[in-house]
């Protein structure tokens, strides 16, 4: 069973085009999961989405054909379409995650060593620590004053902004360094964050240090202790960019999964007119780190705000949430590991994510014999086949690699949990985790195609 080029089912490549710079412009405003949230919270309002949380608070009661949308904690972000049907036939949900590796800065982390100044750090998901040394690095995040006032921090990211650097090893003196393990080449209490090398005029103890203080106090209104309230993220400096002469692929931080979130966001505020099913799209924070946390999928905050939506459709009972959320279908969208042919080996190429081939389904990941995984239905992945067709849309399906090389977990489960049908789907990418990532255009719009699909076609699974 071959599936064939996405791009061959094109005779212009226009839409395709326009989709990806769309993209493009997001991922540059969206390095971090506040970021997208901000993101979409102004793309929601643009399409007529209004704030949920206002209507639970004013108890307005909604009706078919109602927007809307609830920011969570500024890093999950929730939006709704209120179909025609009882919501207690399910919604169409498109869920993705818009938090990606990278590396945090410590709570307690600037320091002086021999005339450098330093920001300290922990990596924040599945990195190679090895890719994140020599090369330019932007700080993005916020600052939260003791008063509650949020100070938004992005440096390295404007021309003319500085940037950063991890430094490495010169290969001179490398020797013992590349006897090393990969896992151990570049250790995490080596991604020290090098900022600053100038000392203040006039001071004696740690004056590279005192420098960096008196610039962040002038520019950014921010001390030593703010640090405690901070969250800063070290990430890639620069844009994404068209990649290869023909401009068929996108160079990109954090496509991981945010070429999942935007399709999906996209799909949801463009949709046009009153559906039949409600529909729903949830971009939640803290996949990377195992969905842990208030902000992450493992917390009840999607059940929390549907039961809120639930309230404000119909009198409230836990059985109507519980049948609102067993009766729903689920896309739940991460990317998959488009096949590499330098590293063919741990691929298996009948059932391996191909770049070009369009949005891939994965009825199944996790590792050791699925432990860990959703394993979708038959049933649903039979609907998913129909709704596919009817949309036009070109897909492949997939595994994460050989059985036994490795594996690894998404949000399906965690869905699942509630007994909706949910399938994980999502685009394929090389380098998944690099600090730059690959994509191609097609499956990008493919997955928009099949967002759009999904929230049109998909109904109640008998
Ligand atoms: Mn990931
Ligand atoms: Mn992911």
């Amino acid at each position: 069973m071959e599936r064939k080029n996405a791009w061959t089912t094109y005779k212009t490549t226009e839409e395709i085009d326009q989709f990806s710079d769309a993209y493009r412009a997001f991922l540059d405003q969206g390095k971090t999961e506040r970021e997208c949230v901000t993101f979409s919270v102004a793309e929601a309002k643009k399409h007529g989405f209004t704030d949920l949380a206002k209507a639970i608070r004013e108890n307005r009661k909604l009706k078919a054909g109602d927007r809307v949308y609830y920011n969570w904690m500024n890093k999950s972000f929730v939006a709704y379409i209120i179909g025609k049907k009882p919501v207690e036939e399910g919604m169409n949900i498109l869920g993705a995650h818009i938090d990606s590796p990278r590396i945090d800065v410590k709570q307690n982390p600037l320091y002086e060593d021999t005339d450098l100044a330093y920001l300290d750090t922990h990596y924040y998901g599945g990195i190679k620590k090895y890719q994140w040394v020599a090369m330019p690095l932007a700080l993005h995040g916020v600052v939260v004053k003791k008063d509650g006032k949020v100070l938004p921090v992005v440096i390295g990211e404007e021309e003319g902004d500085p940037v950063f650097c991890i430094s490495d090893l010169l290969p001179h003196l490398a020797q013992e360094q590349m006897e090393k393990k990969g896992a151990k080449v570049v250790e995490g209490e080596s991604l020290n964050l090098i900022i600053g090398s100038q000392p203040m005029a006039g001071k004696k103890k740690e004056p590279v240090k005192e420098m960096m203080l008196d610039i962040l106090k002038k520019k950014y209104q921010f001390t030593e202790e703010d640090f405690l309230s901070a969250e800063l993220e070290i990430v890639p400096a620069g844009k994404a960019r068209d990649m290869g002469l023909d401009r068929s692929m996108i160079l990109g931080y954090g496509h991981d999964d945010r070429c999942c979130a935007y399709p999906s966001l996209r799909a949801l505020v463009d949709y046009e007119g009153t559906p039949d099913y409600t529909l729903c799209c949830v971009l939640t924070d803290k996949e990377e780190i195992g969905s842990v946390g208030a902000t992450g999928m493992a917390a009840r905050y999607f059940e929390n705000i549907t039961a809120e939506l639930v309230g404000l459709l119909q009198p409230y009972t836990d059985l109507a949430l519980r049948r609102v959320l067993s009766a729903s279908r689920m896309l739940s969208s991460d990317v998959s590991a488009g096949y590499d042919p330098n590293y063919a080996s741990v691929f298996e190429k009948k059932n391996a994510a191909y770049l070009g081939r369009g949005i891939t389904f994965n009825k199944y990941t996790g590792s050791r014999g699925k432990s860990g995984s959703n394993d979708a239905n038959a049933e649903f992945m039979a609907a998913i086949r129909d709704i596919m067709d009817k949309g036009k849309v070109s897909f492949q399906t997939a595994e994460l690699g050989r059985v036994d090389v490795g594996g690894g977990g998404t949000i399906a489960y965690l869905c699942a949990k509630y007994g909706m049908n949910v399938i994980d789907s999502g685009i394929p990418v090389l380098s998944m985790h690099a600090p730059w990532e690959v994509i191609s255009k097609v499956d990008l719009y493919e997955g928009y195609k099949c967002y759009c699909a999904f929230l049109k076609h998909a109904s109640a699974i008998k």
